[in-house]
């Protein structure tokens, strides 16, 4: 069922009857319901997408210079770099043995001289 569709009916009955305000009244409340339900849509994609990202922010932590995610044991995996979680939200693994990041140069190195 489709609640748009569903007024179609009574449309096409009042064309029948020329009630021409009716009419345009039904389709003005049929856009409107259109754009709640692409609002709502757009809503639960944001939410998922929201949620997701609290899941990560409350399995990371912060130490040496460093973000750390909990794994499922006890152990944490990581380093990630701060900067770029910081800035565009990605966690991006640190290489050259954890001191540094391949995509902003971030060094840990740096940090502690
Ligand atoms: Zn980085």
């Amino acid at each position: 069922m489709n609640i748009i569709t569903e007024l179609n009916p009574v449309i096409n009955t009042l064309k029948e009857s020329e009630k021409l305000d009716y009419i345009r009244k039904i389709i003005d409340v049929q856009q409107q319901i259109n754009d709640l339900i692409n609002e709502n849509h757009w809503l639960k994609k944001e939410k998922d997408r929201l949620d997701r990202k609290l899941e990560v922010w409350n399995q990371l932590k912060f130490e040496d210079d460093a973000y750390w995610l909990k794994g499922k044991s006890d152990g944490m995996q990581g380093p990630y770099c701060p900067k770029c979680y910081g800035t565009e939200g990605k966690l991006i693994p640190m290489v050259k043995n954890g001191e540094e990041c391949p995509n902003c140069s971030y060094s840990r190195r740096k940090i502690r001289l």
